[in-house]
């Protein structure tokens, strides 16, 4: 057993923090130190945040979204083209796409993607409502925004095949060369894609 240097409250929060993604025990000593010495501008606000947030934090019905409103505050924005529906695995995917700002459609939130292997399926994820959503809501082209992985695109063909009796284009994301990216140093598989799906200049 390892010797503690604080008391059980600080040893409690050390561990609860170190279980955070991206944080191990060392880089959790670290943040709680830094939350102790900061206590009134910093762990008092957080410790309020996490609280308010915890309370008020729901699974929006309409798209799988988390928000603190359902439906949730990107469904209601009606800036957003009606006629796009982005098709994503998890909400890091939402906000990652949110934060490049390419295009300002709504979502819709698999939760996880087709797995056989693992044994998830149709009815794990939030696939039931999709169809629905794009009969009724005028989509007239959903976005297979997933993963560039074998349950990914797994996903994808699963998806294209149940809306197959809609009038609804689905397209799914390119695979190529990124942004900055040297070919010297790029995957086969990625190099190989990105010339097969090469675009006028
Ligand atoms: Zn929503």
């Amino acid at each position: 057993m390892s010797k503690h240097v604080a008391g059980p409250e600080i040893e409690r929060l050390i561990q609860l923090l170190a279980r955070l993604p991206g944080l191990g025990p060392r880089s959790a000593r670290r943040a709680a130190l830094h939350l102790i010495r900061k206590r009134e501008e910093l762990f008092g606000p957080l410790t309020d945040a996490m609280q308010v947030a915890r309370e008020k934090i729901i699974t929006c019905k309409t798209c799988g979204n988390i928000d603190t409103v359902s439906p949730c505050t990107i469904c209601q924005d009606n800036r957003r083209d009606p006629s796009v529906l982005i098709v994503v695995e998890t909400v890091a995917d939402l906000w990652a796409l949110e934060r490049a700002q390419a295009l300002s459609a709504r979502y819709h939130v698999l939760g996880g993607t087709l797995s056989p292997l693992d044994g998830i399926g149709p009815k794990d994820l939030n696939l039931a409502s999709l169809a629905a959503r794009v009969a009724v809501d005028g989509v007239t082209e959903v976005i297979l925004a997933v993963n560039a992985t074998v349950d990914g695109q797994t996903t994808a063909h699963y998806i294209t095949d149940l809306l197959s009796h809609l009038e609804v284009k689905t397209t799914r994301l390119a695979h190529g060369v990124p942004i900055g990216g040297e070919l010297d140093y790029l995957d086969e598989g990625t190099l190989a894609t990105a010339m097969r799906s090469r675009t006028d200049f």
